[in-house]
């Protein structure tokens, strides 16, 4: 076989596993409430190539996140888009930090260009000392920081001034704010892009939207970092589908406020029932908890009943990340753990 270039060679490929599931609650997914039955595609032509510059898109997505359409830059997801960004500032070993546990994708894109990933570890609490990433910054320079808040798997909300602190103190390092699940929390920073043309925030129709399948993510700055990173924007990059579709669904802005009120108060009652169950649960900003289960292997045993979560390991303890399904769904979760309880039903 004809050898891949040797940072490349020695990645794990990341296949995802196919295993059939009854509910599925391990990648954070919403419900698909926007494109329901009755959707049509009026203005449909495949036969074109898409509007590379996503014009109608842009400024969609303008409108509802309060920005200017010359403030976005379209991927296919926004993971495509931090994957660009890394690649795009960072030579081989350049560094790239963050908190941890954070987004594991973050690592496999340093990998990929040869970047060095730097991860800052975030107190017993999952907390983050943003004085200790400051710190941090200032000695080891790194090109790129990355803040996801609500963090993924841990679901902890980076404060405001936390934020604006980093900003502060980090003129000469790109800052990309992941904002995947900022809906369901408050506070988004799309307001600074403005006053810090380091800052690159990342937003998704992937969870709050429930458009995983679309594969469409926003990358928002200031117009001139904009300008700046679409050199290496891959002409045509979203299809027609996805562009006509993620534009039909911005036009919902009640409907998405609704389905997120609904998501935030599952997960509270999806919380109180875990924690009666003897879990720990760690608050949440996002559309998944992050709890640790008294109950071993609960993983593998959920998988045997058809249930999917995420398992994560971090410094040698099990934990678990569980999205926040619909009320059914979540009733399943929590039948399922009562019976491996030995609880009648
Ligand atoms: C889901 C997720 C994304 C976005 O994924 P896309 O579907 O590629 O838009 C980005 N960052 C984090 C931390 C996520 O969990």
């Amino acid at each position: 076989m004809i050898k891949l270039k040797p940072s490349v060679e020695r990645l794990q490929a990341y296949f995802v596993n196919d295993i059939p599931y009854r509910v599925k609650l391990d990648a954070n997914e919403g419900s698909n409430y926007l494109l329901t039955e009755g959707f049509k595609m009026e203005s449909f032509s495949p036969n074109l190539y898409p509007d590379s510059d996503s014009v109608v898109l842009r400024k969609k997505m303008a409108a509802y996140y309060g920005c200017s359409p010359d403030n976005i830059m379209v991927g296919n997801g926004s993971s495509e888009m931090i994957n660009m960004v890394i690649n795009a500032y960072c030579e081989k070993d350049d560094r790239v930090m963050s908190f941890v546990p954070s987004f594991s994708m973050y690592q496999t894109y340093c990998d990929l260009c040869g970047a060095e990933y730097v991860g800052i570890e975030t107190e017993n609490d999952f907390s983050q000392n943003m004085d200790k990433l400051i710190k941090a910054v200032k000695e080891q320079k790194p090109k790129v920081v990355i803040v996801c808040t609500p963090n993924n798997p841990t679901g902890f909300v980076t404060p405001r001034e936390d934020i604006i602190g980093l900003l502060e103190s980090t003129e000469d390092s790109l800052v990309i704010l992941d904002e995947a699940y900022i809906d369901f929390s408050e506070g988004s920073t799309i307001e600074l892009i403005n006053t810090y043309e380091n800052l690159v925030v990342m937003r998704t129709l992937s969870k709050a939207f429930g458009l995983a399948g679309l594969r469409v993510g926003a990358l928002i700055a200031k117009e001139e970092t904009v300008r700046y990173i679409w050199k290496v924007k891959v002409p045509y990059n979203i299809n027609v589908l996805s562009q006509y579709a993620a534009e039909q669904a911005l036009e919902n802005k009640d409907r998405v406020n609704a389905y997120i009120s609904s998501v935030k108060s599952l997960r509270s009652e999806l919380a109180e029932n875990l924690e009666i169950l003897g879990f720990k649960i760690y608050p949440s900003g996002a559309n998944f908890l992050f709890v640790q289960s008294p109950v071993d292997n609960l993983y593998e045993k959920l998988m045997e009943k058809g249930v999917l979560i995420r398992k994560i390991s971090y410094k040698g303890v099990a934990y678990n990340r569980i999205t926040v399904g619909t009320k059914e769904e979540n009733e399943i979760l929590i039948n399922e753990i009562k019976k491996i309880n030995g609880e009648d039903i």
